[in-house]
């Protein structure tokens, strides 16, 4: 029996950071062989907000591709593909844009918090219907399963929206996703603030060497309250501690580190310290994984060239088996023959 299907992936705005590791890639590692993956390097919806600088999208692409290896994604498993290499996906993206009003998509929480983050001041056009082409990517591959951040939560939801009411209109062709949020839902960033993201430069990276990740933790956000060392620390809202929870695999260690925190027994910087230790430790096989891609030059672009070909297909599959349940087949079905 075939594999059900999943699709998740992300906009080759940059490397990937922690977030992307707990909010999704960890997950998608630990499915590739229970389920059908579909990973989209989603170039077109990269445009939304960045449009400029175009010159830069084959290294990230690239950079992007290399991160998926390194954590573990295997070529040999999963499908990686470019999102601008399957133009059926903006058909089948139009057709489903009849299907959803546009004050269903001002609600959709991302976009005011990405207007607001990136100071946008009125969305364009293919902003607001970000998560109608989302649904396209998903259905065009009829994935059941979507591993993401809790931010794109909102999303997978239009995507329900969208085949419910198309299964209702012309017959079932599309499965009803899941979205499938990390063990973290939403890790924050090294500034305290609620998400660590590419675009608000409060990320660690899972690339950078230790010399980064040091003076990145070390210049963390903790308890601003706390003036002195002997102060009563707090734990709740400090990524420190959270980043500690989530990494050090040091459970014991975590636990005297907290309990020492509380009573003003322990510094910020031996705090720092030893979370530099852990995501050090952490990140070192990925880094070398990334390293031995590397130094493969041709690897990538026989990855992308051939997950793109095979994803094409199943979109060109799953565009017929649309347009025919809707009645727009016209050479098959609705014109009559004359024999
Ligand atoms: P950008 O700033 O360009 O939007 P981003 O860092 O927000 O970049 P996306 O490409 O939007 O990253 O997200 C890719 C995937 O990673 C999504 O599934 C998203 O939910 C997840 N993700 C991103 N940041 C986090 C985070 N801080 N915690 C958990 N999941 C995250
Ligand atoms: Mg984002």
């Amino acid at each position: 029996m075939e594999r059900p299907r999943i699709l998740t992936g992300d906009r080759p705005t940059g490397r990937l950071h922690l977030g992307h590791y707990v909010g999704t890639l960890a997950n998608r590692v630990r499915l590739q062989d229970t389920y059908q993956c579909f990973f989209i390097i989603a170039d077109l919806h990269m445009l939304t907000t960045k449009y400029e600088y175009l010159a830069e999208v084959g290294r990230d692409v690239r950079e992007l591709v290399l991160d998926y290896l390194a954590v573990g994604i295997d070529p040999n498993k999963s499908t990686t593909y470019l999102q601008s290499q399957v133009p059926e996906v903006t058909e089948l993206a139009t057709i489903f844009s009849m299907l959803v009003s546009v004050p269903r998509l001002q609600r959709v929480p991302t976009l005011k918090e990405v207007m607001r983050d990136l100071r946008i001041g009125t969305a364009s056009l293919g902003l607001l219907s970000y998560p109608v082409l989302q649904a396209a990517d998903i259905l065009m591959v009829r994935a059941s399963l979507v591993p993401v951040g809790k931010d794109q939560a909102s999303h997978v939801e239009v995507t329900r929206e969208i085949a419910q009411r198309f299964n209702a209109l012309y017959g079932d062709v599309f499965p009803v996703p899941e979205a499938l949020i990390g063990d973290v839902p939403t890790l924050p960033g090294t500034n305290g603030t609620a998400k660590m993201s590419k675009s608000l430069d409060n990320a660690i990276y899972l690339a950078d060497d230790p010399g980064t990740v040091q003076r990145r933790v070390m210049g963390m956000y903790t308890d601003p309250t706390r003036i002195h060392s002997t102060d009563p620390g707090h734990l709740k809202g400090n990524p420190v501690f959270i980043y500690h929870d989530v990494f050090n695999p040091n459970k014991a260690e975590v636990a005297e580190l907290k309990a020492r925190y509380r009573a003003g027994k322990v510094g910020d910087v031996e705090v720092k310290r030893r979370l530099v230790e852990a995501l050090t430790a952490f990140l070192a096989p990925i880094q070398e994984r990334r390293r031995q891609f590397a130094e493969q030059p041709s690897l990538v672009e026989a990855i992308l060239r051939q997950g793109s070909e095979l994803a094409r297909q199943e979109a060109r599959r799953t565009l017929v088996d649309a347009k025919r349940a809707m009645g727009l087949d016209y050479f098959s079905a609705s014109f009559a023959r004359d024999d």
